[in-house]
Formats: C-alpha cells, sequence, structure tokens
C-alpha cells in the first residue's frame, strides 16, 4: 500500500531552499537553526527521535537523490563509522567547532574583531561570500554568526553527499551530531544505559 504523504514528507525541499537563500542573503543562515532546536525539543520532550525518522529534510536529501539519480553506490559504509569512538568523537569535534563559532561571534560583538565576509568549508577554506551581505542594518555580530552557521551546515551537508555517493545514501545519519545527540538524550531520558 502507498504510504500516504505528509507535508513533512516535502521537507527535503526546504533543505535545498535553505542554500538557495544563504548564497543570496547570509542572514537567512539564522533559520537553520530550527532543524538545531527541533530534534532537541522532540528527544527532550518527547524522548524520541521523531525529527530524524519524519522531519529532517538533510536526511530526506540523501535518500531522494540516490533514489532520482542513482548517485549511490550503495556500499557498506567502513564500521568504524557507525563506532561509539568515532561517533562521539565526531561530535565532541563538532560541538567544538559550534563554540569556536560563537566565540567568532563574541569578538565581532565586543569589537575586537571585523566581520569577516567568507563561508568556511570543512573548517579549513575560506571561500568569498562578499555578495550575500546583502542587509547591512544588522549589528555585525548577527551577520557573523549567520557565515559561522551557514558555513557548519554547508559543510556537514558536503561531508552527508560524500558519503552518500561513497556508501549508503543515509550514510550521514550513522554519525550526524544531531542524530548522537538526540539519540543520548533519548537514551538517558527514557533511562537505559547508553
Ligand atoms: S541523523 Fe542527522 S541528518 Fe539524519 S535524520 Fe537525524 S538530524 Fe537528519
Amino acid at each position: 500500500m502507498e504510504h500516504k504523504k505528509h507535508w513533512y514528507d516535502y521537507l527535503w525541499i526546504w533543505a535545498i531552499i535553505y542554500f538557495v537563500m544563504g548564497f543570496f542573503n547570509i542572514l537567512c543562515a539564522w533559520l537553520g537553526m530550527i532543524d538545531f532546536i527541533l530534534p532537541l525539543i522532540f528527544a527532550i520532550v518527547g524522548g524520541n527521535k521523531w525529527f530524524c525518522n519524519n522531519m529532517c529534510g538533510r536526511g530526506q536529501l540523501f535518500a531522494i537523490l540516490p533514489k532520482t539519480f542513482k548517485c549511490s553506490r550503495q556500499k557498506p559504509a567502513p564500521g568504524w563509522m557507525a563506532s561509539k569512538w568515532f561517533r562521539y568523537g565526531f561530535l565532541a569535534f563538532f560541538l567544538t567547532m559550534f563554540g569556536n563559532m560563537v566565540c567568532q561571534t563574541w569578538l565581532v560583538f565586543s569589537g575586537a574583531s571585523s566581520l569577516k565576509q567568507v563561508v568556511k568549508l570543512f573548517w579549513t577554506f575560506k571561500v568569498p561570500w562578499k555578495w550575500a551581505y546583502t542587509v547591512q542594518s544588522v549589528p555585525e555580530w548577527v551577520t557573523q554568526y549567520s557565515y559561522g552557521f551557514y558555513s557548519l551546515m554547508l559543510t556537514s551537508t558536503l561531508i552527508g553527499l560524500i558519503v552518500m555517493v561513497l556508501y549508503r545514501p543515509r550514510t550521514w545519519c550513522t554519525f550526524c551530531p544531531m542524530g548522537t545527540m538526540t539519540q543520548v538524550i533519548c537514551k538517558v531520558r527514557n533511562g537505559k544505559q547508553i
């Protein structure tokens, strides 16, 4: 029987729109905070991974692209990718980088540093992204956070696309920091050992 479609089955479209909007106006990157906060709310309040299973546009995109374009090798990922040390290690790394981004924002807020109109890919490569600085009436730290957050979103999506092509479509989900974080919250909340 055909699975009845819900509005949230189409959130993969939102995942694409998000990156397009950030290309033209970097402030739109703030909207990505929804994808950070919602999974945590579901995990803390509901004790479940409903967001991952139903509402994650990025996860949907990784599933839909290979179905449509046959662009995944469909090979099992190396075992270490799903191992605890890698998943928690990657989460720790991701949170450190998130903290670093918040610090950069603070430096701009305090006037110790100037606004950098670049998107940093893979936490390393600085890509000029000046054209997206279209609204200059907001405080510079707000824009700095946008650049940092967009970099994070773009980098994680690119990693997700790479592993989607190399291995199975949703390989990213095995070590996605949001997935790991919500899993830990659910386990703690439901009284199970991690
Ligand atoms: S694990 Fe990450 S990418 Fe996968 S569905 Fe959950 S939040 Fe989305």
